[in-house]
């Protein structure tokens, strides 16, 4: 019988980094999840407290970082990734996806391990290559306010290949494209908790600018699935992992108006400054990789999230945090 293998996820207690867990929980591995809560929440786990291959350890990636198990594979999840939160907490953003990187690429190099980083679609900034491909460099503002998240996560990237080129460690990098799902934080501002919400407290639903901006939104047990199939692939570039399927804003706050069966009506506020007015991702590298490509339709993504959001308490709904 093989081993069992050893991972190490950061951003455990994060909406990623908590079904990550469970995937590889599921798939036989010895998962040891790592979280600081700032913009996590324990309740995405504690249904792995009492299992016999998940154990926790609660630390800020960014301060040097201690394991006594060996490890086979690393997952680096932990940052904030919501626009509002790395708004309100620049600096750690800057230094999770820059220190806490640099520690985490050293602890894979001294564990011999094999690291897969969150990169993500904003590295192509406000694109002007539509659909979006791996080779596109991107187009970002260095000191915008959204800077401190696109440029910390540029460098991870190349720290990444430097680590991969210099020292040999085994690397991966996931370009994540705007993912979705339960247990993504109702309050954290990303556009599917923020109209859900909206329409769950029969409150006006807030589009930025006039609408027409376009994502594509993709759902988390497709995400979960690619970026399972790229740790294990031989491929140490940058993949794109996401859902061609692109709306604007405005179609899709109809959308979720019509989801609720309700009738709320919708409100424009200013467009928030260098967000970026298209994103869709060129997949073909993925397909042809790892045979990948998202499965589950929008309707049926959107209705589980829908009803996920719907079972939370009074209390969570009406939660303030900002
Ligand atoms: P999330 O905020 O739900 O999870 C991030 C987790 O990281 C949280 O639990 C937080 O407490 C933890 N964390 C942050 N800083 C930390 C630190 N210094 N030390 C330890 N833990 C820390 O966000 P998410 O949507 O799950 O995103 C997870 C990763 O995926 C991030 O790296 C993000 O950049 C990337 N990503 C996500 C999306 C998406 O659509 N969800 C898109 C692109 C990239
Ligand atoms: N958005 C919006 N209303 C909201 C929250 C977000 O119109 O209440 C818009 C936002 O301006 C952006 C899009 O929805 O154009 C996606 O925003 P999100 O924060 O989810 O992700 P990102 O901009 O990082 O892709």
């Amino acid at each position: 019988m093989e081993a069992q293998k050893t991972i190490l996820i950061t951003g455990a207690a994060g909406f990623l980094g908590s079904h990550l867990c469970d995937r590889f929980i599921k798939e036989g591995y010895k998962v040891i999840g790592m979280d600081n809560y700032i913009t996590g929440d324990r309740k995405n786990i504690n249904h792995l407290f009492n299992h016999t291959s998940f154990s926790f350890i609660e630390h800020d990636v960014t301060e040097h970082i201690k394991i006594k198990d060996e490890l086979d594979f690393i997952l680096h999840f932990a940052s904030p990734a919501s626009p509002i939160d790395y708004l309100k907490i620049p600096i750690q953003t800057l230094k999770v996806g820059s220190l806490g990187t640099h520690n985490l690429l050293g602890l894979a190099k001294a564990k011999k391990a094999r690291i897969l980083i969150a990169s993500t679609s904003e590295i192509y900034g406000d694109p002007l290559v539509h659909p979006q491909p791996e080779s596109y460099f991107g187009n970002v503002s260095t000191i915008g306010p959204r800077g401190v998240y696109d440029e910390a996560k540029r460098f991870q990237e190349s720290i990444t290949m430097a680590y991969h080129r210099f020292h040999g460690v085994e690397v991966r990098i996931v370009r994540i494209f705007n993912t979705y799902g339960p247990r993504m934080r109702l309050n954290d501002g990303r556009v599917i908790p923020a109209f859900m919400g909206q329409v769950l407290r029969g409150e006006d639903l807030t589009v930025f600018g006039d609408g027409s901006q376009t994502r594509s939104f993709c759902y988390v047990d497709d995400q979960v699935e690619g970026i399972f199939r790229l740790l294990l692939s031989d491929y140490s570039e940058p993949v794109n992992i996401g859902n061609p399927h692109e709306t604007t804003i405005l179609d899709f706050a109809k959308e979720i108006i019509k989801l609720g069966e309700s009738e709320q009506k919708i409100i424009y506020k200013p467009l928030p400054q260098n967000d970026p007015l298209q994103r869709q991702p060129d997949i073909s590298l993925a397909k042809r990789l790892l045979n990948w490509e998202p499965k589950v339709p929008r309707e049926i993504g959107m209705k589980i999230t829908f009803d996920y959001f719907k079972s939370l308490s009074h209390d969570e709904l009406y939660k303030k945090e900002h």
